[in-house]
């Protein structure tokens, strides 16, 4: 609670939460118990990644949990529109991601229907990777479809996200990022972690 309160007060525009289920990705993080108890913490946007097997089982329950939006991995749904369907009927955002290993091409047919993509630049399941480069592209491709379409869709990045490397994915397109070694592992503390993620706002 007091780590959260603190990234609130440090201007985080949203908290991520990864989800892992110990079969899609090795490890095990939290659960739905968690979420409840982040939810009566703050009021920050609860962005939840889950990083499961079957998340189809999961998303009522964890929207009443708090969850503000779902994204689920499009390794294990090759057709996320049924999955997007239920998430908005319970009235959530909805998330697609895909992993390094996956094509940007497979996000395409269902893009119009979410509210947001999301590029792993890390293998899921654990924290403190290095970021992968090669994802760069697969963003800019993303991007450009979305411009292309018109689309308001956010494009989010995970995984390896610092001050080196948030610029690049902006310059790829991203506008969403999301970190978690970089803030709160920051020697500078949380807030100036933050601000140096954010792009230089000269014009
Ligand atoms: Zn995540």
């Amino acid at each position: 609670a007091e780590e959260i309160q603190e990234i609130e007060r440090a201007g985080a525009d949203l908290l991520h939460l990864d989800i892992m289920d110990g079969c899609f990705v090795p490890n095990l993080s939290y659960g739905i118990p968690v979420v409840q108890a982040i939810r009566r913490t703050t009021s920050l946007f609860l962005d939840t990644h889950l990083m499961l097997a079957d998340p189809g089982k999961y998303l009522a329950p964890f929207r009443d949990a708090g969850a503000d939006s779902l994204t689920v991995h499009i390794e294990v749904c090759a057709d996320p529109r049924d999955l997007a369907d239920e998430i908005h009927r319970l009235g959530a955002e909805c998330g697609v991601a895909i992993n390094p290993g996956t094509a940007a091409e497979s996000l395409f047919p269902s893009l119009g229907d979410l509210d947001l993509a999301l590029v792993m630049s890390v293998e899921p399941g654990f924290g403190g990777q290095s970021f992968r480069h090669d994802m760069l592209p697969k963003i800019e491709t993303i991007r450009g479809w979305l411009d292309g379409q018109g689309s308001k869709v956010h494009l989010q990045v995970d995984g390896g996200i610092d001050s080196d490397t948030a610029p690049l994915v902006y310059q790829a397109g991203a506008r969403n990022l999301v970190a978690g070694t970089s803030v709160f592992r920051n020697p500078s503390g949380v807030a100036a972690a933050i601000s140096s993620l954010r792009p230089e706002t000269s014009g």
